[in-house]
């Protein structure tokens, strides 16, 4: 726990200008972003922050620009220039800039034009991103470890480090006086005329506005305010099939940061990241069903199958398997879009929620908004396609 925590709440806490139900990466980005405008602020956890079923726990996340959307191509170029900003404040690394590779194989996705690679790539490129394109000998020659026809790099992309991005926001939080409340269980969140009373087991807080950030727990949170009704976020979880795969002996060099971008072959669901020295114990390879891209069925139908056909250097398959991954699951959004703005009916209750599996990498822009709804009224971005009122 740290120094700004508190097991339990305190009598005596002033009415708050700012209360942030939830203490995972969008919870605490709001609370950074909202120490600009406000001075009291409190972040609730129901347990402790960075336990290992949160979402924003584990070592690395994907911080990428590759989306076929250009509308989530650009959103991800935009938290980006956030996250440049956080590093200049921390010597720690947040973000180690290796790229992103998607790849594609003749044997897998016979029509290599029609690939995630390749739309991604066309995408990138349209949006006047830095990016570049392989074929099959110039990935030879870039990137060896991979056995594939075509690839396309987006280069502003990497991972970014989870627990020294928790230290770097808690230790700004500690500076700001933001009070963070550890273990402590909201029982109800009532909304009156000028602002909001959160009542947990131990005291009652009085504020003007409440974010509810509690990640894929939101539908467990949402029947504690008062009114609500039927109102739920419409939420499937998906777990994805990940674990960390230990190099062949005497080859881990070839397999890092400094010699592997992070890689997806998203068409059929499968993605990896390069190992992180002195923080992850291999090479990240993990299988999923993709939120904005029909998978292929084929014969990658699991991380150790995406290693047998585009990793050949792995000779003998090695599996570790992280505590982190038991509880994590990606919260899919029945419209396969963000939930950010005012509950519907709500004036002073906002919500931050349903991120796709794909959250960590907007988690500054999210926490900018959400603060700014909060706190100044609104904000300049056009956010309508996450109101969460269209699931009223
Ligand atoms: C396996 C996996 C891999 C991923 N990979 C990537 C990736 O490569 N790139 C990327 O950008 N994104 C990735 N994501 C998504 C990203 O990690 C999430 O979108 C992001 O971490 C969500 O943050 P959060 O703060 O909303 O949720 P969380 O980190 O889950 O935090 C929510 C917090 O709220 C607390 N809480 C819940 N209910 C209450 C309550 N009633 N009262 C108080 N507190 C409460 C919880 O205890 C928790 O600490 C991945 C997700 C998973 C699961």
């Amino acid at each position: 726990m740290n120094s700004t925590t508190n097991s339990h709440t305190s009598a005596s806490t002033p009415p708050q200008d700012l209360v942030i139900i939830g203490g995972g990466v969008i919870g605490l980005m709001t609370a950074y972003y909202a120490s600009r405008f406000a001075r009291h602020i409190t972040v609730i956890e129901r347990q402790s922050i960075g336990h290992l079923m949160a979402s924003s726990t584990g070592e690395t996340r994907s911080i990428r620009n590759d989306y076929l959307d250009p509308f989530y191509a650009r959103l991800a170029d935009e938290a980006r220039t956030l996250w440049d900003a956080l590093q200049r404040e921390t010597n720690e690394p947040l973000i180690v800039d290796c790229g992103c590779l998607n790849l594609a194989k003749h044997s897998i996705t016979p029509d290599l034009s029609k690939t995630y690679a390749a739309l991604a790539h066309k995408n990138m490129a349209d949006l006047g991103f830095d990016c570049r394109e392989f074929d099959r000998a110039a990935l030879a020659a870039t990137y060896p470890q991979f056995d594939a026809d075509y690839a396309s790099l987006d280069i502003r992309a990497g991972v970014t480090a989870l627990p020294a991005i928790r230290r770097m926001l808690l230790a700004h939080a500690r500076a700001k006086g933001v009070q963070i409340l550890e273990n402590t269980e909201v029982t109800g969140i009532i909304e009156g005329a000028d602002g909001v009373t959160i009542e947990t087991a131990t005291s009652t807080i009085l504020a003007r506005k409440a974010v509810l950030s509690p990640g894929r727990w939101i539908n467990e949170l949402l029947p504690l305010v008062n009114g609500i009704g039927q109102y739920r976020v419409p939420l499937t979880m998906v777990k994805p099939d990940w674990a960390y795969f230990v190099p062949p002996a005497g080859q881990e060099a070839l397999y890092d940061t400094d010699h592997l971008p992070v890689f997806a072959y998203l068409d059929v669901g499968a993605y990896g990241h390069p190992i992180y020295v002195g923080h992850t114990p291999g090479l990240k390879v993990g299988f999923y069903h993709p939120a904005d891209f029909d998978p292929v069925k084929s014969v990658i139908q699991r991380p150790e199958d995406f290693i047998r056909e585009c990793l050949p250097g792995f000779t003998k398959v090695e599996r570790i398997d992280d505590s982190h991954m038991e509880g994590c699951s990606y919260d899919m959004v029945a419209d396969d879009h963000f939930v950010i703005g005012a509950l519907p009916g709500y004036r002073h209750l906002l919500l931050g929620s349903g991120w796709r599996g794909t959250g960590y990498k907007f988690a500054p822009w999210c926490g900018k908004i959400l603060a700014q709804l909060a706190l100044q009224q609104g904000t300049v971005y056009d956010i309508r396609t996450f109101n969460p009122a269209r699931f009223a």
